[in-house]
């Protein structure tokens, strides 16, 4: 027998034996394979057969552009962030799918005959592997109607189909991925692809030049407008579908979640997360680069399904924060017992109750919470908040906060004292010293602890000369301090540090400053809203005394800003037509609170002329030409409030 032959020879007897291999039927065994393989290797090292799969057998495809555009995703790692997109973008129905872990792949048809199957590729032009996608399940080569279109999908390998064909694979997905490129197809009959979006040709499409102005944008027509009735169309045209539920709250979509995470293990397919859209198909919002009416709501890393056995309330302060006693469970390495159950809103949303099996979820470092409801035992009970504080006054309970109304609630007090001892660090004032000096009445504000001396301080119980001596001169010595550790320090619900911060850096880096600015243009600072900016500036007006006195003791002033006086300091502004994103007053306040003034008109020395309109040939605009005065539009000014662009 010649060279030749030999090689025909090895090459079909390579073939037969991987064939029977992927069809789990090997006949002869690996060492007698691979001496096959060692040979070929030898008498015809470029056989095409030679691709073992894993290897790069890609390169050779055709390219194709998709038809579906394939945006990249939002993401949401818990339900706060779930519920925060919900929040934003409102959709009155949710679809959730199952978010399967395999490779994307597109499926394009024309007059009801697949034409093409596309992977992923850079997500606007994949590999056109169609004759591998003919040979996998869920794939219809022929349409019970000359349709075109295009349904997107993922290409799947089952677990089961992973441990007993392809246990040298890492994992289904990277098993699918190796195989369904396989220049030879070998093995894509054992994948599978499950569909979850279609659209008709056309769609997406936009319209040629000269028809612009006409255009009223893309319109969609049943069943393809609605995602229910696209699964159903999917389903009933022959396509395989992915599983999913359709919720209107945004909470039965966190439980949805939590049970399948509870039950994924058992499932045939590596899901890694949620789909969640909303209902109606929006052809706009599919083709931005990261579409907004859908999310991908991820499963955690770690969790554990245990019951809920108690709730404890944690009282800090005026609020009353809900602490889920859990039967202990192992995650990650560590035995869980409490974790956090945010507020009331969490609680009736997930539909919790005593005895409810729940998702429990700890990331790194932080404490762990419940995510969800995974079901509800017959004998379980409901969760009863506290009805009253221990200063008698009835909570108030607004679903985000449980707290205690009462200003005068000694626990508000005695909280704002123990977070003034804390934000400025005076860690000699321990909690029984001051807890006693509070019940005795002689402590109950912070300007009394100013007004505490040594010797009285030793006649407490417990207390020596010495460490009274040292109590009061750790006290003394932070005589000054940052405007953001003073406000910060009176414990106004919500503002700590930073967020003062943030406020000074906007400008408002005096008290008088913070004090004087309406809550209005302080909601206009980076970072703030409107309920921040009310929070603060109603908490000023609230403590105005008590912050006067704990200053008029002399004891302790507020660190002045930086001399400078401001970033636009020397800077001069006037506007003229309307702002997008302010009223004209606020945008004066905001440039003044910098240091920088505003003028009504435009005369010489004047360092910008803001106006949304630069071509409007208004005075102001032509005044400012002349005496070449650079001239702003809003985008520039707001990135020069900033401190994002050059001006200041
Ligand atoms: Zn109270």
């Amino acid at each position: 027998m010649d060279i030749d032959s030999r090689a025909d020879e090895l090459e079909s007897l390579i073939g037969q034996h991987q064939d029977l291999y992927y069809n789990g039927h090997p006949a002869i065994s690996d060492a007698e394979f691979d001496a096959l393989w060692d040979e070929l290797t030898k008498l015809r090292p470029g056989s095409p057969i030679l691709v073992r799969v894993g290897q790069d057998a890609v390169d050779g495809f055709p390219k194709a552009a998709h038809v579906l555009p394939m945006g990249s995703q939002a993401k949401a790692a818990d339900p706060e962030e779930f519920l925060a997109w919900c929040a934003k973008i409102r959709h009155p129905e949710y679809v959730a799918e199952l978010k399967m872990d395999g490779a994307s792949i597109e499926l394009q048809y024309e007059e009801g005959m697949l034409v093409r199957a596309v992977t992923r590729g850079d997500g606007l032009v994949g590999d056109d592997i169609t004759p591998n996608a003919k040979r996998m399940a869920g794939v219809p080569g022929r349409l019970p109607q000359p349709w075109s279109g295009a349904a997107r999908g993922e290409v799947l390998m089952t677990r089961q189909t992973l441990a007993r064909y392809f246990p040298d694979k890492a994992n289904c997905r990277n098993a699918a991925n190796g195989i369904m490129k396989r220049k030879d197809g070998i093995g894509a009959e054992r994948l599978e692809v499950l569909c979850y979006d279609v659209a008709p040709r056309g769609a997406f499409d936009r319209p040629g030049p000269g028809t612009l102005d006409l255009f009223e944008g893309p319109r969609i027509l049943p069943p393809f407008d609605d995602e229910i009735t696209k699964m159903e169309w999917l389903a009933a045209t022959g396509f395989r579908t992915v599983a999913y539920e359709v919720f209107t709250e945004p909470y039965e979509v966190v439980d949805y979640r939590a049970r399948v995470v509870a039950g994924r293990d058992a499932m045939d397919h590596d899901i890694d997360g949620l789909v969640v859209k909303g209902r109606r198909v929006d052809l706009e919002d599919m083709r931005r680069a990261r579409p907004e009416r859908q999310i991908a709501f991820k499963f955690p890393l770690e969790q554990a399904v245990s019951t809920l056995i108690d709730v404890e309330w944690s009282e800090s302060g005026a609020t009353f924060t809900p602490i889920a006693i859990v039967q202990p469970v192992r995650i990650a390495g560590t035995t869980v017992q409490r974790a956090n159950l945010a507020n009331t809103n969490t609680i009736r949303g997930m539909g919790l109750r005593i005895g409810s099996r729940v998702i429990v979820v700890k990331r790194g470092e932080i404490i762990p919470k419940i995510e969800g409801l995974v079901e509800d035992l017959p004998d379980s009970r409901e969760i009863l908040a506290p009805q009253a504080c221990s200063c008698g006054a009835v909570l108030i309970d607004e679903g985000t906060r449980l707290y205690c109304p009462n200003r005068d609630c000694p626990k508000k007090a005695i909280h704002r004292l123990e977070k003034w001892l804390s934000v400025l660090n005076i860690m000699e004032f321990g909690p029984a010293i001051l807890r006693r000096l509070f019940d005795s009445g002689r402590v109950v504000s912070i300007a009394d602890l100013y007004t505490l001396e040594p010797e009285e301080l030793a006649s407490y119980e417990r207390m020596g000369a010495t460490s009274a001596g040292k109590v009061i001169q750790n006290l003394r010595s932070r005589s000054t301090v940052s405007l953001a550790d003073f406000i910060a320090g009176f414990d106004i619900e919500g503002i700590g540090v930073l967020m003062v911060e943030k406020a000074a850096a906007a400008g408002f880096d005096t008290l008088e400053k913070l004090r004087n600015a309406p809550s209005e243009v302080l909601s206009g600072i980076d970072g703030f809203g409107e309920i921040t900016a009310r929070v603060i500036s109603d908490g000023l007006k609230e403590l105005a005394t008590a912050m006067d006195k704990v200053l008029a003791t002399g004891a302790l002033s507020i660190r002045s800003a930086d001399a400078s006086a401001g970033p636009l300091s020397g800077k001069s502004f006037c506007f003229t037509g309307e702002l997008l994103s302010m009223k004209r007053p606020m945008a004066e306040a905001r440039v003044k609170a910098l240091g920088g003034s505003t003028r009504s008109s435009v005369a010489k020395g004047l360092s910008y002329l803001v106006t949304n309109d630069p071509k409007s040939g208004s005075g102001k605009n032509r005044k400012a030409m002349e005496l070449g005065i650079p001239v702003i539009g809003e985008d520039e000014f707001l990135a020069i409030l900033d401190g994002k662009a050059p001006g200041r």
